[in-house]
């Protein structure tokens, strides 16, 4: 099922009564959720992620703005009519009721023809517990199983009546770090398995770009970008969106454009007709930018060499980096060598991983190197 969001916007009284006035939880967003896939909505907290799944299920009433599923206009449409599964961070399981009683909830308290008989929803049951592997535990009582299977008998509850849409709030966030490995793997899976449009929302970026189709990134209310993962990443908009994605994140420093050079500091770093204009930009450059090269035209302070098996890790500091911890983080393959015995490493860029922003609006001002086809 295709869903589609059309200038939607929600506002809440603020809820600090001091403060007064309305906060704008969605901000006129326009999206698109394409049929069968498996989307991300990623930001910061309070942006808005939640209350834009909120609306799409019906739990909330927008503010503005059309919900679509498929072509029917399904905004005045209360949640139990809409066909969706919703699954929360805290597993909200009857812990009176077992497995199988948890899983056989939703199917109940169906009227008229859509009323089962109890054969009919046994074997439901049982199609929706095997889909999350739970169908040996069918006796047990949520206080006797782990977190993460807790959260497989309620996404089992979630799809049992066959809903349209899978939603999905920080499903995985009660978990530890292994599970939560674990179960976005079985996300994916149970998706896959069954080609349901699911909408998923998460802060942490890794999770989302691991498993989604595609990622949808938000900022106070508002929509920053939208595609695949990887898209994304090679391809960022505006300086929020590089710095939201990628571990360990983009680093980035203070410089500047003019005849021809793009700037850190005196060091002219990277050359193209693109750079004509004198300005003022953020330069913005992946770990996976830097090229360790004595002859590279960036020159920082070598603090230490971390071997991580596979990667060195070289971190190093420039006086114009803005970054929070105040240090370079780059990755270079193992096979690199760098001096730990001197105080300056050298690099030189990978043009595609380095993206100039506009240090007004913090758009990407975009650019060919020259030279480069
Ligand atoms: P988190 O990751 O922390 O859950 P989020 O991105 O899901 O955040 P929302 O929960 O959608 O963000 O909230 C967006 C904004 O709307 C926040 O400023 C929040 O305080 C506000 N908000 C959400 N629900 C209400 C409400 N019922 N009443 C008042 N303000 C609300």
């Amino acid at each position: 099922m295709k869903i589609v969001l059309e200038q939607l916007s929600k506002r809440f009284p603020n809820r600090n009564r001091k403060l007064g006035g309305e906060v704008i939880a969605v901000d006129d967003i326009n999206l698109t959720i394409p049929d069968g896939k498996l989307v991300g909505l990623l930001g910061p907290s309070g942006c808005g992620k939640s209350t834009t799944l909120y609306l799409i299920s019906g739990l909330e009433k927008p503010s503005g703005g059309k919900v679509f599923f498929g072509d029917e206009d399904v905004t005045d449409l209360p949640a139990q009519e809409r066909g969706v599964g919703l699954v929360f961070q805290s597993y909200a399981l009857y812990p009176h009721l077992t497995v199988e009683q948890n899983i056989r909830f939703p199917l109940e308290n169906l009227k008229g023809a859509d009323r089962l008989t109890k054969e009919e929803m046994k074997e439901r049951v049982l199609e929706a517990a095997r889909l999350v592997e739970m169908e040996s535990l069918m006796g047990r009582k949520p206080s006797e199983m782990s977190g993460g299977q807790q959260q497989r008998v309620a996404i089992a509850r979630a799809l049992v009546k066959s809903p349209k849409v899978l939603l999905l709030d920080e499903p995985l966030s009660n978990l530890d770090a292994r599970l939560r490995l674990q179960m976005r793997e079985e996300i994916r899976r149970i998706q896959r398995q069954t080609d349901i449009t699911t909408v998923f929302v998460t802060h942490d970026q890794e999770e989302a770009m691991s498993i989604c189709d595609l990622i949808v990134v938000m900022k106070d209310g508002k929509l920053m970008q939208m595609g695949p993962p990887q898209d994304v990443y090679d391809d960022p908009t505006d300086l929020f969106v590089a710095k939201f994605l990628g571990t360990p994140p983009i680093n980035v420093f203070s410089g500047r454009t003019g005849g021809k050079g793009l700037y850190i500091g005196d060091e002219r770093v990277l050359l193209s007709d693109d750079f004509k204009e004198e300005k003022d930009v953020y330069v913005a450059i992946r770990p996976e930018g830097f090229v360790p090269d004595d002859k590279g035209p960036l020159s920082c302070d070598l603090v230490r060499v971390e071997v991580m098996g596979r990667d060195v890790s070289i971190v190093s500091q420039h006086k114009d980096c803005l970054n929070d911890t105040g240090l370079i983080r780059s990755i270079a393959d193992s096979e690199v060598t760098v001096d730990t015995g001197r105080r300056e490493v050298r690099f030189s860029l990978r043009p595609r991983k380095v993206f100039v922003f506009d240090k007004e609006s913090e758009e990407r001002i975009r650019f060919e190197v020259t030279g480069e086809k």
